[in-house]
């Protein structure tokens, strides 16, 4: 027996079934703003991660999956995805054009060797973007937005915004020496990580996540009194627009995140599920100066943000913001007898072409067996091959909700089974559960609304209710 590693974990079934629904989710909203999929690799070199992500950050000092490959080069697994996707962006030559801004989204598995525990495993999934070659207050806030209006759309509601400036570099040099005279006088009472801290990157240490040191760095100076004015323009710009759009938020001034990479804004979305669990930060981002002409490009800025999808998929589940998602079977082919079976091949084959989610039963098994196997797999309809019906080239189409049965030939099947599966879905008035509709019926009785099947008028992908 092989188990999973520490901190990984096996995504299967319904759970991934879920991860699809939120990746799918935000690729939609993220398509709508404009933005176009990235897929990067896995690994990368190195270097990458120690200029963009920092020295002094723990992502590179302990948590970087790091190994050198045959060829003697050091390769490391990514421990985020910003510093792939802006490289990719210079690779490509992207920014050549000028065509401000270069808008990347993106999803995939990162590695860092925490320490495993609720919501933090040392593989997981982040869905991302980027917005490079930006310069104005208004993209900042349009990426806050973004990240906002997603969670809403996955219907996090009592979410908390919490907001903060790195500023200018005027800012940080005169909040680091500030930092620096205070913390020399208390440095020996704390961690080992922030003596580290101390001498490699001080603003580092308000990220310290000892609770021993907590009430030290909360009376460090705060950031929000050294800002030069320029920056103190900035953030206030992005806290008028916030409040113009009504998105709440609250001022963090020891938010600082754990990349070396950001300047100006930074944020992170918080959620504390109904029973209490709170896995940290489902979300994160702000602005960055210099990365893009750290790893070689042009020296232009970017701003983004990244969900973690473990998070969000734990506190969905927590609290019940999953819709109803349906990949039940819609016809169960059952087949009696040994001639059945070979025509049961050629009838799920027609029916899948004809995109019926369709099973089939090949091997021998009683009447009774066979439906309860077909309820087991919540099936809407069974289709019976029996030795009368191989003769006459008919089926038996068995309705599992009203138990209705008809006997029709072959070739009427797929068009019987849409006919009757359209029916299932839309005969009747449904109510969407999703909390976009506020729990109002839709107004049509057909479902006449321009949506793919099996979405509501509003978008969201679920069941209508069965009358
Ligand atoms: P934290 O403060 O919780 O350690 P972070 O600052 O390291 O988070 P980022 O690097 O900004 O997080 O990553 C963005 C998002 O990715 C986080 O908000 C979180 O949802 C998710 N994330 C980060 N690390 C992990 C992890 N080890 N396991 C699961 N999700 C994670
Ligand atoms: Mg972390």
């Amino acid at each position: 027996m092989f188990n999973v590693l520490k901190g990984t974990h096996d995504v299967i079934k319904d759970e991934a079934l879920k991860y699809s629904y939120i990746e799918e989710t935000l690729t939609n909203i993220a398509i709508n703003y404009g933005y176009e999929e990235f897929r990067t690799p896995v690994i990368e070199n190195s270097e990458l991660f120690t200029r963009s992500v920092g020295d002094s950050s723990d992502i590179v000092r302990k948590e970087m999956y790091t190994f050198d490959d045959k060829g003697g080069r050091s390769i490391t697994l990514r421990p985020e995805m910003t510093a792939g996707i802006v490289r990719s962006m210079v690779n490509a030559k992207l920014f050549a054009m000028q065509d401000f801004p270069v808008k990347a989204f993106y999803c995939g598995p990162n590695f860092r060797y925490e320490r495993p525990q609720q919501g933090r495993y040392r593989q997981f999934n982040q869905f991302g973007v980027e917005c490079v070659g930006v310069s104005t207050v208004e993209r900042d806030v349009e990426t806050i937005v973004l990240g906002y209006h997603m969670l809403q759309f996955l219907r996090f509601r009592d979410l908390k915004l919490l907001i903060n400036t790195l500023g200018d570099e005027e800012t940080r040099e005169n909040y680091k020496k500030a930092l620096k005279e205070y913390f020399g006088q208390h440095i020996d009472e704390m961690c080992n990580d922030c003596k580290e801290r101390y001498k490699l990157n001080i603003l580092r240490i308000l990220d310290c996540k000892d609770p021993d040191d907590r009430p030290i760095i909360d009376k460090a100076p705060k950031i929000t009194d050294y800002l030069s004015d320029a920056a103190r323009e900035r953030f206030e710009k992005i806290k008028e627009y916030l409040t113009k759009l009504e998105i709440p938020f609250e001022v963090d001034s020891e938010l600082v995140r754990g990349l070396d990479y950001y300047t100006g804004v930074v944020f992170e979305f918080h959620y504390t599920s109904s029973n209490g669990n709170n896995y940290g930060a489902i979300g994160a981002g702000g602005h960055y100066g210099n990365l893009v002409k750290e790893i070689g490009g042009p020296d232009i800025e970017g701003v983004g943000f990244a969900l973690g999808i473990e998070r969000l998929a734990k506190i969905m589940e927590d609290d019940q913001l999953f819709p109803e998602i349906n990949r039940n079977v819609e016809v169960y082919v059952m087949p009696i007898g040994e001639k059945a079976v070979q025509k049961a091949v050629e009838i799920a084959f027609e029916l899948r072409l004809d995109f019926f989610r369709t099973e089939v039963c090949y091997e021998k098994k009683s009447m009774s067996a066979l439906f309860k196997k077909a309820e087991r797999k919540n099936a809407k309809f069974a289709v019976i091959i029996g030795e009368d019906e191989l003769k006459d080239n008919t089926v038996n189409v068995k309705n599992m909700l009203t138990k209705e049965q008809v006997n029709i030939s072959m070739q009427e099947l797929p068009s019987y089974l849409v006919e009757k599966l359209d029916q299932n879905e839309h005969q009747h008035e449904h109510s969407c559960e999703c909390s976009c509709c506020e729990g109002e019926e839709c107004e049509h009785d057909d479902c006449d609304c321009d949506n793919e099947e099996g979405h509501c008028c509003c978008h969201h992908k679920h069941d209508c209710n069965k009358a």
